[in-house]
């Protein structure tokens, strides 16, 4: 059960300003959070493709030419 930040009354869950002083109550933005997880999926996505090229660059003959990778 949420309650009011300002005076501590409880509030029911489609009630947008509180029953009792009236305070508009702010609800914690679904978006912003959903934008956050689709960074840190594609910040883990690119660590993992780095993290590939670098174990096949490892494992791959040094005197091999290097693959351009201008085109990323
Ligand atoms: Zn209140």
């Amino acid at each position: 059960m949420a309650t009011c930040t300002r005076c501590g009354a409880s509030i029911g869950k489609g009630d947008k300003v509180c029953p009792e002083c009236g305070v508009l109550l702010k609800r914690k933005n679904r978006r912003s959070w959903y934008i956050a997880r689709v960074c840190l999926v594609l910040l883990f996505f690119g660590l993992a493709v780095n993290l590939l090229n670098f174990c096949s660059g490892m494992s791959s003959d040094s005197s091999a030419p290097v693959p351009k990778e201008s085109n990323m």
